[in-house]
């Protein structure tokens, strides 16, 4: 089955499903702002270059890059919350969530390479950072890694 939606279209949609699975696993989220604090509570972010390229379609709220935080939160809140990569969606530190995210964090993985493979974009994984510092230097994704024409017809991704 062919369809006609651009690479950005499929990765929102993937995006959807994605929220729609977390609802349903009900996980709590008390504002805390943990998830985007990475060094004071030890985890990293990592996301796709295509993920990436989305989070920072409207460019940065500072050119200031801290290595602890991400720049998208302030005043405790996520400011890119519809352009948010997988590694945001999925994480929460509801204690009863626990080992239900990275179930959920596989199959979307599995899914977001698929995508990639389907719009024959490259797959490049990396942290935030990693994109934040580039985007500050370069101002935009290396031409390289610029995804193909995003109206050619694809098949439909499974799942
Ligand atoms: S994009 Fe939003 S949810 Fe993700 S780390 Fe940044 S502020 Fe947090």
């Amino acid at each position: 089955m062919k369809e006609d939606r651009t690479f950005r279209e499929a990765l929102l949609d993937l995006y959807a499903n994605l929220d729609r699975d977390i609802a349903a696993a009900n996980p709590v989220c008390n504002l805390s702002g943990r998830c985007c604090r990475f060094k004071e509570y030890g985890h990293t972010l990592f996301l796709s270059r295509s993920e990436a390229n989305v989070l920072l379609e409207p460019g940065l709220p500072t050119k200031h890059i801290d290595e602890n935080l991400c720049p998208f939160q302030i005043n405790g809140l996520c400011t890119a919350r519809e352009r948010r990569p997988t590694g945001c969606r999925v994480y929460f530190c509801d204690p009863n969530y626990a080992g239900v995210g990275e179930v959920i964090s596989e199959r979307y993985m599995s899914r977001l390479k698929q995508l990639h493979n389907l719009f024959d974009v490259p797959w490049h994984y990396r942290t935030l950072h990693d994109f934040l510092h580039e985007h500050v230097t370069t101002g935009e994704s290396s031409a390289e890694n610029t995804p193909p024409d995003p109206h050619e017809s694809i098949g439909q991704l499974g799942g």
